[in-house]
């Protein structure tokens, strides 16, 4: 699969101190992501998936321990550079987080407002818009959509500034199975469109069907790695895939 960033983790390390106590939130974690692969990270809450988006997404910094994404050391930039490197990550939550004064249109180019791009703005917005299946909705307001909807502006929203990379924390934890449904099917239809690489924590078993790869992290490490490419089928892996998707 052409494009999508290429992740290299080395000795994660993240913890956080809380009245005396140490939490371990990611615990000398090591693994490579393949450009354009679709990642799942699952494990039970507190295991440590959003910690470890937000280290990738350079949102809070290790310990100790690197990330490497494309050859550039991520844990090694300074101010001006770790902001354009985040500016090129895709981010999409749990809760929106979408601008409820501004119209479906206006939350998706928010991000690159304040900056000169290489693209106009408000067509990327109403590509993307089409690409989240809201094409007529542009002018309706976070109010005026339901919560499926909504997170598919933030979807698109994530996409606007062209991201090799897209995380996305819990993004149907808010949602019914139905719409929730439609979500990962959506996310993995745009990493094969635009060619990203996609690392999406969820508790959605049904991820499965569609990644790549699935981790299991506990305790903030990797208790397990499963590898669903095609082309790969080791049959216990295999056996793994039917359990997850019973
Ligand atoms: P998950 O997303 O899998 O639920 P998290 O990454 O949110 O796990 O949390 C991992 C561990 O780190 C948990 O024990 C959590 O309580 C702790 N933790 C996460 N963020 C903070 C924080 N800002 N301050 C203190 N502890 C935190
Ligand atoms: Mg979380």
């Amino acid at each position: 699969m052409s494009g999508g960033s290429t992740i290299q983790i080395d000795r994660l390390r993240r913890t956080f101190r809380t009245g005396g106590a140490d939490i371990v939130a990611v615990d000398d974690l090591t693994m490579t992501v393949r450009a354009g692969s679709l990642v799942a990270i699952t494990g039970p809450s507190g295991s440590g998936k959003s910690t470890l988006l937000h280290l990738i997404g350079a949102i809070e910094r290790p310990d100790s321990g690197t990330i490497t994404a494309d050859e550039i050391e991520v844990t090694g930039l300074r101010r001006t550079r770790l902001a354009a490197y985040r500016r090129s990550i895709g981010f999409v939550f749990q809760r929106y987080h979408l601008l409820p004064a501004l119209t479906a249109l206006d939350n998706v180019v928010a991000p690159v407002l304040p900056y000169k791009v290489d693209f106009r703005k408000a067509d990327r917005a109403r590509e993307l818009l089409a690409a989240v299946d809201l094409e007529g909705r542009e002018n309706a307001l976070p109010a005026q959509l339901s919560g499926g909807q909504q997170q598919r502006v933030a979807i698109a929203r994530a996409l606007i500034g062209r991201p090799r990379l897209l995380l996305a924390d819990e993004p149907t934890g808010n949602l019914d199975s139905k719409s929730g449904g439609e979500i990962l099917n959506l996310i993995a239809d745009l990493r094969a469109t635009y060619g990203m690489t996609v690392l999406v924590a969820t508790h959605e078993q049904r991820i499965a069907a569609r990644a790549d790869r699935v981790l299991r992290l506990r305790d903030g490490a990797v208790v397990e790695d499963l590898d669903l490419q095609v082309g790969h089928p080791a049959s216990d892996t295999l056996t793994r895939l039917d359990q997850l998707r019973a």
